[in-house]
């Protein structure tokens, strides 16, 4: 069958593109030879395929090396002005736009906070396309482009095939955030869990590189994880495997959750249900800003706060030991806004207590770490969805936009 085999050279080649094009990315600069080497191709193959990516402008040379009495050794790396990425941040107070080139540096970010109206959906949507038509603008790149905007959300993401998000901490009821987004954009959508998202960057390129099984803990106002593994996020059957938050801690008389239910992780460690009881004791000395308040809960030589800071310590140790326990993961990586600041001040007391609540033999084979990406780390998460389709499609990307087409037509009607 003629259509059969042109589909099985069809994708043995695009296999080999992604996969040369994984280790240019990833371990770059690197010689032909290294990455014949690497990948296991034949040094016909690799030469082949390098053309193509250096003539899509995908790939460039980066200086050469001697090689032992041969000819010197080109190196090849990506380019990183072949195209841009964008992550956008659904978080609890405001939406991140950030434009990334393609190896991730930052060149353009807006930050639009979401106001009274907290999550209303309407409100999202324009703030995310007027962040996009912010940093499109300031960064100066063609609309054309861009490879791909992805999207990370504090809800669980169906596809069917649009992006459909169920929020219940945020009170969103099946909403269709892609087709919303898409009257207002045509560029290529890629909308995720922001746990998820925050996951993979971790995995890619901050505390979890190299790692193939391993826990992204994000805690924030909210509480999530992703988990990894074999490299992949774990979605389970309906997609919203990692709700760690709402694992329940405390079941007679628990503290009321943000979902509804009672006893969740979340209603004691997230930063939301910490602060309420903080303000319990300290009244109005306490600062409206979250993280203000909560940098100075963590500073307070009280015995209130130190009572608080104990019990979030112990909570969020046993939290960790049952994901120990369920995934024996090789790191537990602490991230999202709230983790960075707990870690930063109390990792060797949640340590000692994730010892006490977890089995000792996988406790002892897993490293509880902080996040390297930072506060933003999720709108960066984001910006990877987009990668991850360009690097597993070996470099195909969209067709690109018309390019003289003015921008407020191609970004919605919040332009003007
Ligand atoms: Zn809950």
């Amino acid at each position: 069958m003629p259509d059969r085999t042109r589909r099985t050279v069809r994708d043995l080649r695009r296999g080999n593109r992604s996969a040369l094009l994984r280790r240019i990315y990833f371990d770059g600069p690197l010689s032909r030879q290294d990455l014949s080497a690497r990948t296991g191709l034949s040094a016909a193959s690799v030469s082949n395929v390098v053309a193509e990516l250096l003539e899509a402008g995908l790939v460039t040379e980066a200086g050469s090396v001697d090689s032992d009495g041969g000819r010197p050794r080109i190196l090849l790396k990506t380019a990183p002005e072949f195209g841009y990425l964008v992550g956008v941040d659904v978080g609890e107070t405001r939406v991140l736009v950030e434009l990334f080139d393609l190896e991730l540096v930052q060149r353009a970010r807006a930050d639009l906070p979401l106001g009274d109206g907290g999550h209303d959906v309407k409100a999202v949507v324009e703030r995310i396309l007027a962040g996009l038509l912010t940093v499109i603008t300031e960064a100066q790149v063609d609309i054309g482009d861009i490879i791909g905007v992805g999207v990370g959300v504090p809800g669980i993401v169906g596809h069917s095939p649009e992006a459909v998000v169920d929020g219940q901490t945020i009170g969103w009821e099946a909403v269709p955030l892609e087709s919303m987004l898409r009257e207002g954009t045509d560029l290529p959508l890629l909308i995720d869990n922001g746990a998820t998202a925050l996951g993979q960057a971790e995995l890619w390129f901050g505390a979890g590189r190299g790692c193939r099984n391993a826990v992204v803990a994000l805690i924030g106002s909210g509480v999530g994880a992703c988990v990894l593994i074999d490299g992949v996020p774990y979605r389970g059957a309906a997609g919203s495997a990692g709700e760690w938050g709402h694992t329940t801690v405390q079941v007679a008389g628990g503290e009321l959750c943000r979902c509804g239910s009672r006893g969740c992780l979340e209603a004691y460690v997230g930063a939301a249900a910490l602060l309420e009881r903080y303000r319990d004791f300290r009244g109005a000395v306490v600062p409206a800003d979250q993280e203000t308040a909560l940098a100075g809960l963590l500073a307070d030589p009280s015995l209130a706060a130190e009572e608080i800071r104990g019990e979030v310590a112990t909570y969020l140790g046993a939290g960790l030991a049952d994901l120990i326990n369920l995934f024996s993961p090789e790191k537990i990586i602490i991230g999202g806004w709230a983790g960075l600041l707990l870690g930063g001040r109390m990792l060797p007391a949640i340590k000692a207590a994730a010892a006490q609540y977890a089995l000792r033999h996988p406790f002892a084979q897993t490293s509880l770490e902080i996040c390297r990406l930072g506060p933003e780390a999720v709108a960066v998460g984001a910006a990877t969805l987009p990668l991850a389709r360009l690097l597993d499609s070996g470099g195909a990307v969209d067709p690109p936009a018309p390019a003289h087409e003015p921008l407020h037509r191609r970004i919605g009607a919040t332009a003007e």
